[in-house]
């Protein structure tokens, strides 16, 4: 990979090429995941002044998945493939070093040193680690669904919509996500079916959208039991859970929006997990493990956003390089709150 970027420490100054990580080299920090959490993260530690390395299966993560972004602060309306790229050039600027389709599959402690294994066999080394391996799409499990895979069954609106073009097409799925493909894929497609086996939890103003939308139908309390076709997908056979009655609905499409799975699997034997796989994590981004740190999507925190994942990267970095100079939080910190919070009360009812 061949970008244009200045010193790891100063702004752009001279464009230089982004060198891919050394494993002979023990960094910093590594960082793991090219998402706005990875990406702000190793952002963060390049301008503390840390050796830092950026191993990601693909630079922009789930941004790039999205058409447009509202609710970034300051950039409203952008496409997200032009965010993503926003977030990678800034990080380009400091000369990370980053490798790109760099897929972990092993991460082993030893040492106080953090040696994670890509599939290729290659090992790279860090004083500290920051896993912000995001998240992955769930699938249906059902008969069907991997045999039609990209012949019909996908998993990516914003990639595979204007395959669909005047299709007739199936959203799976009942939150927003299910929700806002429906409405993305009726400005493209000829009709939209959205089949859910219980009720929709999507917000109350996507949902009213759904319902006003003449190109969308809605089957709720509807499991799909597989997914038709020959050479390509023709239909779907699903059950009415009412009745327990099953029938056959044409389409040759199926968006497959039924939730996301933490990216957490080569770190579990480590780490501790939550019951939906998402790393646990304290408020400064701390693992159980001294010196791995975790940051976005991959956590155990609730609001799944880029602003998020973006500010917990650079509390994992900031919190990498404390640990890295050994500087302790202040325990002291409630208590000296709560003394000044003392302190200006009687001030103010000594002046009354
Ligand atoms: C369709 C869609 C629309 C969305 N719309 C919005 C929106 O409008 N506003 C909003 O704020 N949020 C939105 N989100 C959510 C937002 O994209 C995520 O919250 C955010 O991208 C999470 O960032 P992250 O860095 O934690 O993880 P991700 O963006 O998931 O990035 C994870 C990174 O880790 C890498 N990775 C994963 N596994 C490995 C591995 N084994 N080895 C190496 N690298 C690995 C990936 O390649 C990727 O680079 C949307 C998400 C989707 C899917």
């Amino acid at each position: 990979m061949h970008h244009d970027a200045a010193s790891q420490t100063d702004a752009p100054a001279e464009p230089v090429t982004i060198p891919a990580p050394d494993p002979a080299v023990l960094y910093d920090l590594l960082v793991v995941g090219g998402g706005p959490a990875g990406l702000n993260a190793a952002l963060y530690a390049s301008r503390k002044g840390l050796k830092v390395g950026l191993l990601a299966r693909h630079r922009g993560g789930q941004v790039t998945d999205t058409y447009y972004i509202d609710n970034y602060l300051g950039l409203d309306n952008v496409a997200g493939a032009e965010l993503a790229e926003r977030f990678a050039a800034h990080l380009d600027r400091y000369g990370v070093p980053f490798l790109e389709d760099a897929k972990i599959v092993g991460y082993e402690p030893s040492d106080g040193v953090h040696q994670v294994t890509l599939s290729s066999g290659e090992t790279f080394r860090g004083r500290t680690l920051i896993i912000a391996t995001g998240t992955n799409y769930r699938a249906l499990g059902i008969p069907g669904e991997r045999a039609f895979g990209g012949l019909g069954v996908s998993y990516c609106v914003t990639c595979d919509a204007p395959l669909f073009r005047n299709k007739d097409v199936f959203v799976a799925g009942g939150g927003n996500a299910a929700v806002e493909a429906a409405l993305d894929l009726a400005k493209i497609a000829r009709s939209v079916t959205l089949v859910h086996r219980s009720q929709l939890r999507a917000d109350a103003i996507l949902v009213d959208l759904l319902y006003a939308n003449p190109k969308i139908t809605v089957h709720l309390r509807t499991r799909i039991l597989e997914v038709l076709g020959d050479d390509f997908m023709s239909g779907l056979r699903v059950e009415d859970l009412e009745s327990g009655g099953q029938r056959t609905l044409q389409g040759v499409g199926l968006f497959v929006e039924i939730g996301r799975i933490p990216n957490s699997r080569y770190f579990r034997s480590h780490l501790d997990l939550n019951e939906y796989g998402e790393i646990i994590v304290s408020d400064r981004m701390e693992t159980n493990i001294p010196g791995v740190f975790a940051a976005g999507d991959v956590t155990n925190f609730p609001y799944k956003q880029i602003v998020v994942a973006a500010s917990q990267g650079a509390i994992a970095a900031l919190a990498a390089n404390d640990y890295i100079y050994q500087k302790k939080p202040d325990e002291n910190r409630n208590r000296k709150a709560a003394e000044y919070r003392l302190d200006a009360l009687l001030n103010s009812v000594e002046s009354v």
